[in-house]
C-alpha cells in the first residue's frame, strides 16, 4: 500500500484527536514534496492523554503477563505485516535509505520480543524466609510513564519505550518528534488497537508540549531520548514533582584504531560505522584516533572508502547516502564544518553527487574528513551528529585513552586492532557504557545481552530500562 498524503491525530483513549495546528511534513530529500500533515497537541491534551492513560492503568495493571505478552507478540507481527508501507513513509519523511529503516523496524520487532522473553522469569516473585519473618519481594508496576523520542530512529526508540513499560502493567503516552512523527504514529496507533482504551497514548508537539507531559503529577516516570540540552531542562521540569528518569542521550564516541590493525580490512567496516544515517546516531563513530605513523596510509585509504559514496535522494536505488533530516541540523553541521575550515584544519569533502542539478533541493552535505585538527577543538569534542569526521594522531597508547576519555560523554566507543586480546584489554581503559572491537555497533547477541547505554552524560542503563 503506498499513501501519498496522510495526516496524523492525537491519539488519546484510542480516539483519534484532531487539533487546530497542522504542521507539514516535508521530505528531506525533496523539500518541495509534503509526504503529511500531523496535529499539533498543547497542554489540554496532554493533560486529557495523561488521564485517559491514568484510568487505564488501574486495570490494566491487574492483567498478568501472560496476557501482556501475547497482546506484545501480536505487537511485534505488525510491525512486520505492514513493513513496506512503513519503511516507504518513513524513508520520506527522515531522509533514511529503506533498508536502513527496514533493518530498524525489524530489530523493533526483535526487541519486543525480546523484552517479552525476558518477561517470563523477570517477574517470579522471590521469596525468602527464616525463623522470624517471612519476606516477599514482588515487581509492581508504577503507573503512567511518559515516552518522548527523537527523530532519527523512531522505531527503535518507540519500541525500547512501548515494550518494556507494557509488559510492566504500565501505561504510556509518546511524545514523537516533530521532525518525524507520521510512519512512527502510524505504527503506534495500529498497535493501540490491540490494548484497551488508554493504555498507549500519542500527543505530538514541541518542547511545550515536552514540558506540559513531564511536569504533569500524574506521570511517574520518564523515558526520554535525544540530546543533552533538552535533556537538562527535562530533568529540571521533572524535579518539581520528583518523577524517575531515564537518560539515552547523545554521544561522542571516540574509534581508537591499534597500530596492529589491518587497515584495508577494518576500513569498509570503520567507515560504514561513522556515516551510517549520514552520521546521525547516537553510538555512530563521531572522532576516530590513529597512530602517528599510520596517520597519512590510514587517510589516504579511509578517503577512497568514502570517496565510493552516492549521494543522492533515500528512495533513489543507486544512494548509499541520503540527506540530513531537517534544516536545524542542516545548518549546524555546515557551520560547522565553516568553522572547522577556518581553524586551520586540512577538510576533504567526498563522494558522488548523483543529481547535482537537484542538489539544492533537499539537505544535502557531502561527506567530510577533517585532517589534523586539534585534539580539543570543536570538531573534536563535540557531538557532530552528521556526516563528518574527525581523525586524530596520536604517539602513544596512553595518549589515545587519555584523549578518547576526556569527555562529559560516554555512551560507546570502539577498539580497532588485529589482536583481539590486545583490543579486550584496551576496551578496559574506556570510559564508555559499551565498548565494540572491530565494530561500532550491536550484533543480534548484543542487542539482547547488552544493556544498552553509557556512563557520564550518557545516564541510561537498559534497553529494558523501565523493567
Ligand atoms: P532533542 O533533544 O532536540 O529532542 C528530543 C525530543 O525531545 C524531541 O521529541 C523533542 O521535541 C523533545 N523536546 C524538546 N524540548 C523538550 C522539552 N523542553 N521537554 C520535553 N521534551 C522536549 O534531540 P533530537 O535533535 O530530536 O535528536 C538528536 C539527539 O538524540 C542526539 O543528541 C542523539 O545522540 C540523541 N539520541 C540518543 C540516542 C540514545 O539511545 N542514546 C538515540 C538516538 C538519538
Amino acid at each position: 500500500m503506498i499513501i501519498n498524503k496522510l495526516q496524523i491525530q492525537l491519539l488519546i483513549n484510542n480516539q483519534e484527536v484532531g487539533t487546530t495546528t497542522y504542521t507539514e511534513i516535508r521530505d528531506p530529500g525533496c523539500l518541495t514534496d509534503i509526504v503529511g500533515e500531523v496535529a499539533v497537541g498543547n497542554a489540554l491534551h496532554v493533560d486529557q492523554a495523561v488521564n485517559s492513560a491514568h484510568q487505564a492503568y488501574q486495570a490494566w495493571r491487574k492483567t498478568d503477563v501472560a496476557e501482556r505478552s501475547s497482546l506484545l507478540l501480536e505487537a511485534a507481527s505488525i510491525l512486520e505485516a505492514d513493513i513496506d508501507t512503513y519503511v516507504h513513509i518513513i524513508a520520506r519523511e527522515s531522509g533514511m535509505l529503506p533498508p536502513v529503516v527496514r533493518a530498524e523496524i525489524n530489530s523493533a520487532a526483535l526487541l519486543i520480543r525480546n523484552t517479552v522473553e525476558e518477561a517470563q522469569t523477570f517477574f517470579e516473585p522471590k521469596q525468602v524466609e527464616d525463623a522470624d519473618s517471612w519476606v516477599s519481594l514482588e515487581r509492581k508496576p508504577i503507573g503512567v510513564i511518559v515516552g518522548i523520542v527523537p527523530w532519527n530512529a523512531p522505531v527503535i526508540l518507540a519500541m525500547h519505550k512501548l515494550a518494556p513499560a507494557l509488559i510492566c502493567g504500565n501505561t504510556i503516552v509518546f511524545k514523537p518528534s516533530p521532525h518525524a512523527p507520521l510512519g512512527i504514529s502510524m505504527m503506534i496507533q495500529a498497535i493501540a488497537k490491540l490494548f484497551p482504551p488508554g493504555v498507549i497514548n500519542i500527543v505530538h508537539g514541541g518542547s511545550d508540549v515536552g514540558s506540559a507531559l513531564t511536569t504533569h503529577p500524574l506521570v511517574r516516570k520518564i523515558s526520554f531520548t535525544g540530546g543533552a540540552i533538552v535533556a537538562k531542562s527535562v530533568m529540571k521540569d521533572a524535579a518539581n514533582s520528583l518523577k524517575r528518569i531515564l537518560f539515552e542521550l547523545g554521544g561522542n564516541d571516540p574509534a581508537i584504531v591499534l597500530d596492529d590493525a589491518n587497515l584495508q580490512d577494518i576500513m569498509p567496516k570503520l567507515v560504514t560505522d561513522i556515516f551510517r544515517r549520514s552520521g546521525q546516531f547516537c553510538f555512530a563513530v563521531k572522532r576516530v584516533y590513529v597512530p602517528q605513523n599510520m596517520y597519512n596510509t590510514f587517510f589516504d585509504l579511509m578517503c577512497q572508502a568514502v570517496d565510493q559514496f552516492k549521494i543522492g535522494y533515500q528512495l533513489d536505488e543507486r544512494s548509499t547516502f541520503g540527506p540530513v533530516n531537517n534544516a536545524n541540523q542542516y545548518t549546524y553541521v555546515k557551520e560547522l564544518i565553516e568553522r572547522t575550515k577556518r581553524s586551520g584544519a586540512k577538510i576533504v569533502e567526498l563522494g558522488q553527487i548523483l543529481e547535482p542539478d537537484h542538489w539544492n533541493e533537499g539537505y544535502y552535505l557531502r561527506p567530510v574528513i577533517v585532517r589534523d585538527p586539534d585534539p580539543y577543538q570543536e570538531i573534536v569534542t563535540c557531538e557532530q551528529f552528521g556526516p563528518v569526521i574527525p581523525l586524530i594522531p596520536y604517539r602513544t597508547e596512553q595518549e589515545a585513552i587519555d584523549m578518547a576519555n576526556d569527555t562529559e560523554y560516554g555512551l560507546g566507543s570502539s577498539i580497532w586492532s588485529s589482536d583481539f586480546e590486545r583490543a579486550i584489554r584496551f576496551s578496559r581503559e574506556i570510559e564508555a557504557g559499551m565498548t565494540f572491537i572491530n565494530q561500532n555497533g550491536s550484533s543480534k547477541l548484543g542487542a539482547k545481552h547488552i544493556p544498552f547505554g553509557g556512563v557520564k552524560w550518557d545516564r541510561s542503563r537498559s534497553i529494558r530500562g523501565i523493567l
